[in-house]
């Protein structure tokens, strides 16, 4: 720890830092020992030199948004984990005959949004995604409704490729801002949309930008009407209430659906009855068998082994592996 915090002063970044911090602070599901040091850098460059020095030095780094797709160690993290939150751009960029008004809102960028191809938006991976949404209807920018009451950051859903109601957050990505897992300069790039599919982004291990770290994205938008988008909205934050989302602290489906399975997994999991299956305060929500809740104060380790048991029960009923979509972080071996 003297040495991180040595190696920390030294780099001298623009950042807020906590050492030894619970990171069940810093997740949805509020599981998680402490990261050996907390980083939220307040620049993409500051998040580079970090980056830089930190590979120098062979110490491990790794990144996250709103922790909402995550089960952090019980052991917690070694080295830095570099949170994104202070990344907050937020730029519309008018297109077609609109460009040159770049910066400007809707409004004020005059001409038929719909007619000059609509609006480009620009914002940092560090974006609460309910906070883009309330600043988009307030412009009245459509296209991201579906994602409505999503938690977690830009950078995450882009990560993850969120997906919400049958949308998918790289529909409406125009590109991708990254710095690069070898020299970790700024870069971007378009939308090879073959490198995407359901929950499957080239960020990913084994993806071509594997390694990268979300910068910041930008969406291809239209002019919307505000009452409709807040109605769609609406309706879509009432549907996650009603299904049990915010009850407990969970990170969403735990598991990834996949089509041979010829049935949602919540449904799988329901054939199997495990609703309200608990091991420790690691429970199955009695809602939705594919959100897994923290009854109280459940471990990694309970949730991990609810997780297991559900995975064997599948393999073992039907031959289906059940791959998990919540990320794991941290030293599981203990
Ligand atoms: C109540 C609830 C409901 C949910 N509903 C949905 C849903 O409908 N659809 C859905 O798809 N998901 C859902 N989720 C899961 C979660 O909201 C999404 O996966 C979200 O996109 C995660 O974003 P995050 O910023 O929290 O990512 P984190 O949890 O912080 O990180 C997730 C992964 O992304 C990586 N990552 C994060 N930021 C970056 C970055 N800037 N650069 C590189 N890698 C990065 C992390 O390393 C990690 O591997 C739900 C979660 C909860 C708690």
């Amino acid at each position: 720890m003297p040495t991180l915090r040595k190696f920390l002063e030294k780099i001298n970044i623009d950042a807020e830092i906590d050492f030894d911090e619970p990171m069940a602070n810093h997740t949805s599901f509020r599981i998680g020992g402490p990261a050996d040091a907390l980083v939220l850098p307040r620049s993409t460059d500051d998040l580079a030199r970090l980056l830089v020095a930190a590979e120098s030095e062979g110490i491990p780094v790794a990144v996250i948004g709103g922790g909402a797709n995550l089960l952090v160690a019980d052991a917690g993290v070694r080295g830095v984990v570099v949170c994104t939150s202070l990344l907050r751009r937020f730029e519309v960029e008018a297109t077609g005959d609109n460009l040159g008004a770049a910066g400007s809102g809707p409004a004020a960028a005059g001409g038929d949004p719909e007619a000059t191809g609509g609006y480009m938006v620009r914002v940092g991976a560090g974006l609460p995604v309910t906070e883009l949404l309330a600043r988009l209807l307030e412009l009245g920018l459509s296209g991201l409704e579906f994602a409505a009451g999503l938690p977690g950051s830009v950078g995450g859903a882009v990560y993850m490729n969120a997906r919400c109601y049958e949308h998918e957050i790289a529909d409406l990505l125009d590109s991708v801002f990254y710095l690069d897992s070898v020299a970790h300069q700024p870069r971007h790039t378009g939308m090879q949309r073959q490198h995407w599919a359901y929950k499957r982004t080239p960020f990913m291990p084994g993806g071509t930008l594997e390694g990268a770290v979300v910068t910041g994205a930008r969406f291809r938008l239209q002019h919307g009407d505000k009452a409709l988008m807040t109605a769609r909205m609406a309706e879509l934050e009432a549907d996650r209430q009603a299904k049990g989302h915010f009850d407990n602290p969970c990170a969403g489906s735990l598991f990834k659906n996949d089509r041979c399975f010829g049935r949602p997994t919540g449904q799988i999991l329901d054939e199997l009855g495990f609703r309200g299956r608990r091991i420790g305060d690691a429970m199955v929500s009695r809602k939705h068998a594919n959100i897994f809740v923290n009854a109280g104060r459940a471990s990694a380790m309970d949730m991990l082994a609810l997780v297991s048991e559900a995975q064997a029960a599948a393999q073992k009923a039907f031959g289906f592996e059940l791959e998990p979509e919540v990320v794991r972080l941290g030293d599981f071996s203990r």
